[in-house]
């Protein structure tokens, strides 16, 4: 009964895995989430872990009151998630939060030596470098749960030797792919939220749509697989069935595909390497008949530039990057600014945050911060 600490419990990522870990018996030693006391404290009272942790110190009382009685421990803020990822009970944290805040948490747990099942993109994005350098030193392993991560790991087994060509990155194009600038002028956050594969969170939802996801996911690969910019190809796949493939030396692809159910993900990175039943449904090739393959447009998907100059670029680029990003979403969301000023903005934040190079955590946070503070004052002034 492997024991899993579980950060952003209450989530899309997490609620799936909580099914997966109550399929297979796993044991929850902790649980995480932001704000939604209600939810967690439900899934406390299930899963009966040794502690929460609400990150919203407004929440912790009301969190109190409902758990009171259940003999679990009430944690909150940043201290209470690396308390949480430190925990000697854990085995594997698997980290479903939104945003680089995932960072320090994952470094504790590492640091403590616990593997890892990530989600959280933004943790690899903004300090890639660090929790891999990291994790190589105290022998912890990276599970990827990202489903295009998690194909390309599916796809290595069985090939250590063997060397890798390129890796292709597969994109749905989220809901605008073929559309122009212009038209997608007006687009407001609830047309942005129509995913027409997946059904995620807000914030990933919105960088689908501007295709930031795959540029995020590109920084991502370029970390785990240890790869060069040049050998990761980004290909537009509409259906979500081929969820990234691998072409080795000898010119062979290989590739996972799957119904789009990030169960299937979740249930490798936690069981690696078994494969047994998942609560999911099969995958079947008559009912869509037709794949297709496309070039992305990076001249209408901005973003997606963005995030490959700034790994192109190294050091601090991606941490503002994804700083500027997160906080033009977050702008986006509650309709303050239009699409393509998401990405006009991470680009200004690109262009005018100072970088350097990444040599510990509090560099990172600092370029995210300045990124962040960057675009706040450009709203300011609009
Ligand atoms: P959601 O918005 O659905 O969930 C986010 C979770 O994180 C919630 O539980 C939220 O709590 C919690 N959370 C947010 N901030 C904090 C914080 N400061 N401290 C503790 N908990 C926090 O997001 P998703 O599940 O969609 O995505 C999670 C991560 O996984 C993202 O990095 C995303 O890019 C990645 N991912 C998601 C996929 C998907 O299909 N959803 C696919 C591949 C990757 P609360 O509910 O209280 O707000
Ligand atoms: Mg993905």
């Amino acid at each position: 009964m492997k024991k899993v600490a579980l950060l952003g419990s209450t989530g899309s990522i997490g609620t799936q895995s909580l099914e997966v870990i109550e399929k297979h018996g796993l044991q929850v030693t902790a649980l995480a989430a932001h704000s939604n006391a209600e939810l967690l404290a439900a899934q406390a009272k299930k899963f009966h872990p040794e502690a929460v942790c609400i990150f919203d110190p407004a929440k912790v009382e009301q969190l109190e009151t409902m758990l009171m009685g259940e003999h679990i421990e009430v944690l909150c803020g940043m201290d209470g998630l690396c308390e949480i990822a430190q925990a000697e009970s854990t085995e594997v944290l698997l980290n479903s939060v939104v945003g680089m805040v995932g960072l320090l948490p994952t470094l504790k747990a590492i640091e403590a030596g616990h593997d890892i099942a990530l989600a959280n993109k933004e943790t690899l994005v903004a300090g890639g470098s660090l929790v891999m350098k990291n994790a190589a030193e105290k022998g912890v392993k990276i599970y990827p749960i990202d489903s295009e991560h998690s194909a390309i790991f599916q796809s290595l087994q069985g090939n250590s030797m063997n060397r890798i060509r390129k890796i292709i990155l597969t994109a749905s194009g989220g809901p605008f792919f073929g559309k122009t600038r212009e038209e997608l002028l007006h687009v407001r956050a609830a047309d942005a939220l129509k995913h027409p594969n997946w059904d995620m969170g807000n914030k990933i939802t919105i960088d689908s749509a501007t295709m930031m996801n795959k540029g995020l996911e590109f920084i991502e690969a370029k970390w785990l697989f240890d790869l060069t910019p040049d050998q990761i190809e980004i290909v537009v796949h509409r259906q979500s069935v081929l969820h990234s493939a691998v072409e080795y030396e000898d010119c062979a692809v290989i590739g996972q595909m799957g119904v789009p159910d990030m169960k299937i993900p979740i249930q490798y990175a936690l069981l690696y390497p078994e494969r047994v039943e998942c609560p999911t449904r099969p995958l079947s090739l008559t009912d869509y008949g037709t794949l297709t393959f496309e070039k992305p447009d990076y001249d209408t998907f901005d973003c997606l530039r963005c995030a490959i100059d700034a790994i192109t670029e190294g050091g601090l680029r991606p941490a503002i990057v994804n700083g500027a990003n997160e906080e033009a979403v977050g702008h986006f969301l509650r309709d303050e600014i239009g699409f393509l000023e998401i990405g006009e903005l991470v680009r200004a934040a690109m262009d005018h945050v100072k970088g350097g190079e990444v040599t510990c955590y509090e560099e990172v946070l600092e370029a995210d911060q300045a990124a962040r503070a960057y675009v706040r004052e450009r709203m300011t002034k609009k």
